[in-house]
């Protein structure tokens, strides 16, 4: 009896089936829906954490399903990394949000919000394809947005004992003038001297730090810990994002120790391109 009790419990378990039914069809439905035109893009503002102004957004991609209704990146990214989707996925996601970076350009005659940025996230798959730099420098001519006006953001574990070949193409990326992001920091677990050889400019702190700024104040060891990060940040000039702020309390902590940048449910939830260009609109005519 114990033997089959592995077994037993899965199939016993509703809900196990029910997940395991649904990554079956979400894996025959992945490859076709790109072409089927079920993909697009949630904005979610990036806001200066001195003053409180929109500089930009990062892009997150949503798979309109036909029986599923929305589903989060997190239900469907892993299955495109292991089809290979991911790559055409990854550069239409980054063609749609540059040209939408050129879209809230022009609809503000080019200059009343400042340029505004986009953030787009790079799968460790896309890193190891040889197409990356020529796909980028390829959308980029095609809407002329500039370089700097792009952050790719690429995870801390992507990176965890990256060698020269993996570098490369983030570096040729890097001198060209487009910012490159260390996504989800401090959740893995990288030499911080590391950093040094990276072609970062950005660190965006793990949503577990701001998590642990939710009482006010916050626990003497955490502030430290994080005090700690921006100061180091800061001394190789890199900026730092903090992402997952849900309360002004974490807002205001994570300020006063020196992050830059926030992102998070308190300024808005990730939406329409249109609603970005309001916030933005709204906090550059007061
Ligand atoms: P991420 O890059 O760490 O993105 C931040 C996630 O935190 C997003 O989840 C965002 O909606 C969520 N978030 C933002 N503010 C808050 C907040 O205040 N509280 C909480 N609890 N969550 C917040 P989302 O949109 O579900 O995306 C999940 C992950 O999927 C992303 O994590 C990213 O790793 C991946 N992803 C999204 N779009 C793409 C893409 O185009 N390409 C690739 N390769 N990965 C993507
Ligand atoms: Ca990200
Ligand atoms: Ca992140
Ligand atoms: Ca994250």
């Amino acid at each position: 009896a114990k033997a089959a009790g592995g077994n037993r419990f899965e199939l016993a378990d509703p809900e196990a089936d029910a997940r395991a039914i649904t990554r079956h069809g979400l894996t025959t439905a992945l490859p076709t829906a790109l072409d089927r035109g079920e993909f697009f893009i949630e904005y979610q503002p990036l806001v200066h954490l001195g003053d409180g102004s929109v500089r930009g957004a990062e892009a997150l991609v949503r798979w309109l399903h036909p029986q599923h209704g929305v589903l989060s990146p997190d239900r469907f990214i892993p299955l495109a990394e292991h089809t290979g989707l991911i790559v055409p996925l990854g550069r239409w996601v980054l063609e749609q949000s540059v040209r939408q970076a050129r879209e809230w350009r022009d609809a503000n005659g080019g200059d009343v919000l400042g340029p505004l940025r986009i953030n787009v996230n790079l799968s460790p798959c896309q890193l190891t394809h040889p197409g990356l730099v020529q796909d980028t420098v390829e959308i980029l001519e095609r809407t002329g947005v500039t370089p700097d006006a792009l952050c790719l953001e690429v995870t801390e574990s992507a990176l965890i004992g990256a060698d020269d070949d993996l570098l490369k193409p983030l570096r040729r990326l890097a001198e060209m003038g487009v910012d490159i992001a260390l996504d989800d920091f401090g959740t893995g677990y990288s030499n911080l001297a590391n950093l040094r050889r990276l072609p970062v400019s950005v660190l965006k702190l793990d949503r577990s730090f701001t998590q642990s700024m939710q009482q006010f104040p916050a626990d003497p060891v955490d502030l430290k810990i994080v005090e700690g990060i921006v100061s180091l940040a800061h001394s190789l000039d890199l900026a730092v994002t903090v992402e997952g702020v849900e309360t002004g309390a974490q807002a205001e902590q994570l300020r006063i120790l020196g992050c830059d940048t926030a992102q998070g449910w308190y300024y808005a939830r990730p939406g329409p391109p249109e609603r970005l260009h309001e916030l933005a609109l709204v906090d550059a005519t007061g």
